[in-house]
């Protein structure tokens, strides 16, 4: 096994990249969807079973862990990966995003962010220093640069001077993490909507040099249209021979969209709290589990689906457990999800190795209008 953090690009198709990140906690085949756990678990699921749908890595949140139990307590007790039962590598978040978005509880300066907890009200503060030794801490295996996130719509003024800002914590940020083998620091490219401000930015990272570059301030409520527009660009100014993260994204079209675009790396919290809320992502769309017309039928969620929920329980299952508030209809649900995500991304890799990405969107999006299948 690998000691050193190295990205191999072994295929592309159009824009589509189809790589490896090799890492010595194993390999990470790109395009990755990396699944969220927040507090140190994936809401619903044993690690093994996130694991089993065919994740490589997950993605633990700076934010809450500093908070509860503290990076501290998790260091002592021999990191996070130890901590969680989570042996396969860990990319943490810089805790800026969450950090920013909780207006009014916050005082942001050039040095940092002082901020409220929400689990106690205690005071804390993160700056760029003190994020990448709490990832340290942590025992991340990708560490995120500390930055500032403003949310969309924005204006110009304001998204430029907080690019520029992130920027100098960027700097901050790799002077911070020092020299660690195995590990990687991601630089995160900032400028909302703004061509020239993204040019910017990427500019500015790359001068500083990183392992891997994410693609941040997008999905923040600017719509698919406009993130598309900017993803037209944007993954390009970025190194070929490096990877690309963007941050948040997203539902299946999206992370279709973004991988045609040139994205290699995703994460978001949909397919697991959808699995709370009896949201089911198939190939013909998302379904919804408590609507009554489930409550007599005894297929699977989707026939061609691998997972337990659909290999094991009908429909009329999953909606009776729903409804009676069964906590085994979160971990079915969750899994299905999950593995219904990791699908999407082994389609997407074997379409790339065999230079038919167009096609297989092409299904993808036809299976998606066909709808549900019939109700019986
Ligand atoms: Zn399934």
């Amino acid at each position: 096994m690998t000691t050193k953090f190295s990205f191999t690009l072994k295929a592309t198709d159009g824009k589509a990249r189809l790589g490896v990140i090799d890492t010595p906690r194993g390999q990470i085949r790109t395009p990755a969807f990396m699944p969220v756990g927040t507090a140190a678990t994936v809401k619903a699921m044993m690690p093994e079973s996130v694991a089993a749908t065919g994740a490589d890595i997950l993605l633990g949140n700076t934010y809450h862990l500093m908070l509860r139990p503290t990076a501290e307590r998790i260091d002592r007790l021999g990191g996070l990966h130890k901590f969680m039962n989570w042996q396969k590598p860990i990319l943490t978040d810089s805790g800026g995003f969450q950090v920013m978005s909780l207006s009014g509880l916050r005082k942001l300066t050039e040095e940092g962010v002082t901020f409220k907890s929400h689990v106690d009200g205690s005071k804390h503060h993160l700056s760029p220093e003190r994020s990448m030794e709490i990832q340290r801490l942590l025992g991340s295996d990708i560490v995120m640069c500390f930055d500032e996130c403003p949310a969309l719509p924005a204006d110009r003024d304001r998204i430029a001077e907080s690019m520029r800002l992130s920027m100098r914590w960027a700097e901050r940020s790799r002077e911070a993490f020092g020299d660690r083998p195995g590990h990687a620091l991601f630089g995160i490219q900032q400028g909302g909507l703004e061509q020239d401000l993204r040019e910017e930015s990427a500019e500015a990272l790359k001068v500083i040099g990183f392992e891997g570059y994410a693609i941040g301030g997008l999905a923040v409520g600017e719509g698919q249209e406009a993130m598309f527009d900017c993803l037209d660009y944007a993954p390009d100014m970025l190194p070929v021979d490096k990877p690309r993260y963007l941050m948040g994204v997203g539902k299946p079209d999206d992370i279709v969209g973004a991988v045609k675009r040139g994205v290699d790396m995703m994460d978001c919290v949909l397919p697991s709290r959808s699995g709370r809320t009896g949201q089911v992502f198939t190939r013909h769309g998302v379904l919804n589990i408590k609507n009554a017309r489930h409550q007599d039928d005894p297929r699977p969620l989707d026939e061609q689906c691998g997972c337990p929920a659909c290999r094991n329980y009908s429909r009329a299952y999953l909606h009776h457990v729903f409804r009676s508030h069964e906590i085994i209809s979160s971990m079915l649900l969750t899994w299905h999800n999950l593995h219904y995500f990791q699908d999407l991304m082994q389609g997407m890799r074997d379409a790339i190795a065999e230079g038919r990405f167009d096609a297989w969107e092409a299904t993808f999006h036809a299976q998606r209008a066909e709808g549900d299948i019939a109700p019986l």
